[in-house]
């Protein structure tokens, strides 16, 4: 169990640091960068050498990273796709409401699928990026921002003025969700409040902030639990476990294959992945296409070469799966039904919300095997609907052969996810396996 543990802690200390997307996307190319891999620039000419190892990035919050094959021409791509992104709350522009001239609240929206009711009676913060204005009017600078302890906080209303708050209370988005930041002073300006904070946070003027993209997060940090420390306990498992077990996987098999290997992390998964950095963006597509391009001899036809290598190539995409949850086994299928810390998932659905067929799933059943590592099956009751990922909407788009896979976690698109240790273990070793041979 000792060992196994490392892979849990490591991810919780990157989840812990990581408190927006862009800190996500920062914090993993620093690690890359440290790991040899060199930042290209969308902007920049792609010359690409064998072996070599790379990343991009698409508005700071989603990140491609590769590594060239040994030779100059590859046979094909060997990807992992996940995302960065997780269901919160974001901060409204103009948020400031005040009440009774004594309280100050933030105006919010919710992003993705959240469990709303556990955002309540959690000390909060926010992160995100501060858009600082420079000469340049269509390069403006980027700031990373993340306020310190926790400035925000969502009470609940009293059992005694909300009888019914355990019976099935409809939470009003636009009413209860609005979190407290802080008791009014004499010399409050509610006008640009919020701003006024972040120029002070940041150390730059007022008036030089031009917009901000700013989330709600958990302050306290991961944390292990259960009688032997079987779980983890966290925000963002979905899809950070991911994300980061591919990025390691990657990282830590660097000896150069016949294909080229990649682990690409989107963002904007959970509001539907149609967004320029989204899995359905042609970001993805055309970071192939160049990866390609930059293999071929002068005068070759690039488009041959490249039909020819995602004929060869794989997908998996990896997000997180709904393990069988001990208070409601009704919710599960008959036969299939995943266990936290049985291994990973290989998702199917008739309807092909999940991408996976009998190939697909078989390469990866093949490849859990030969990593010596457990594998489950999830597949929705026949009268529940249940969930999609990226897979659909990147085999929509490009002809790669793709399964879907998870991590079977409880309380998915809570604040606080509940994971199995053993569990980012064995996706780490599958990961590892795929990127080695
Ligand atoms: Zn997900």
């Amino acid at each position: 169990m000792a060992m196994q543990k490392q892979y849990a802690r490591e991810l919780m200390r990157f989840i812990d640091k990581s408190p927006s997307v862009y800190h996500v996307i920062k914090n993993a190319g620093t690690k890359l960068e440290e790991a040899g891999f060199t930042h290209l620039n969308l902007s920049d000419a792609f010359n690409l050498k064998p072996a070599g190892k790379y990343f991009v990035t698409a508005n700071g919050s989603a990140l491609i990273a590769w590594q060239m094959s040994r030779g100059k021409k590859a046979r094909g791509f060997k990807l992992v796709g996940s995302h960065s992104d997780s269901p919160c709350l974001r901060i409204k522009p103009h948020p400031e409401v005040t009440v009774q001239d004594h309280y100050l609240k933030l105006n919010t929206e919710v992003y993705g699928g959240a469990i709303l009711s556990t955002w309540f009676d959690r000390p909060l913060s926010a992160a995100g990026r501060v858009v600082v204005r420079t000469d340049d009017p269509l390069a403006p600078k980027d700031m990373l921002v993340s306020f310190k302890g926790a400035p925000l906080i969502i009470p609940n209303l009293a059992i005694h003025m909300n009888r019914e708050v355990n019976d099935g209370y409809k939470i009003e988005r636009q009413k209860d969700l609005l979190p407290l930041l802080g008791i009014i002073n004499k010399k409050f300006e509610k006008d640009g409040y919020l701003v006024k904070l972040l120029a002070k946070q940041l150390g730059v003027s007022a008036d030089t902030i031009l917009d901000f993209d700013l989330y709600l997060h958990d302050t306290q940090p991961g944390c292990f639990c259960g009688y032997s420390d079987e779980f983890f306990s966290t925000g963002k498992i979905d899809n950070l476990g991911m994300a980061y077990a591919s990025l390691d996987g990657l990282i830590a098999q660097d000896t150069p294959l016949d294909y080229v290997k990649a682990a690409c992390v989107f963002d904007n998964e959970e509001v539907g992945s149609e967004t320029m950095q989204g899995a359905g963006s042609p970001f993805f597509a055309d970071t192939l296409k160049r990866i390609t391009i930059a293999q071929c001899d002068a005068g070759e036809q690039w488009f041959e070469l490249f039909q020819q290598q995602l004929s060869r190539s794989f997908l998996i995409s990896a997000d997180q799966a709904h393990a069988y949850h001990p208070n409601y086994p009704e919710k599960n299928d008959i036969t299939n039904f995943p266990l936290v810390n049985g291994g990973p998932v290989i998702k199917l659905a008739a309807s092909m919300s999940y991408a996976s067929d009998g190939v697909s799933a078989g390469i990866f059943r093949d490849l859990c095997k030969r990593a010596g590592v457990p594998c489950q099956n999830f597949v929705n009751r026949s009268d529940i609907k249940g969930g999609t990922t990226i897979g659909p909407i990147t085999t929509t788009n490009l002809m790669i052969k793709t399964v879907d896979v998870g991590n079977p976690i409880l309380s998915m698109h809570s604040i606080r996810e509940l994971g199995g240790v053993a569990d980012q273990e064995y996706i780490t070793q599958v990961f590892n396996q795929y990127y080695k041979e």
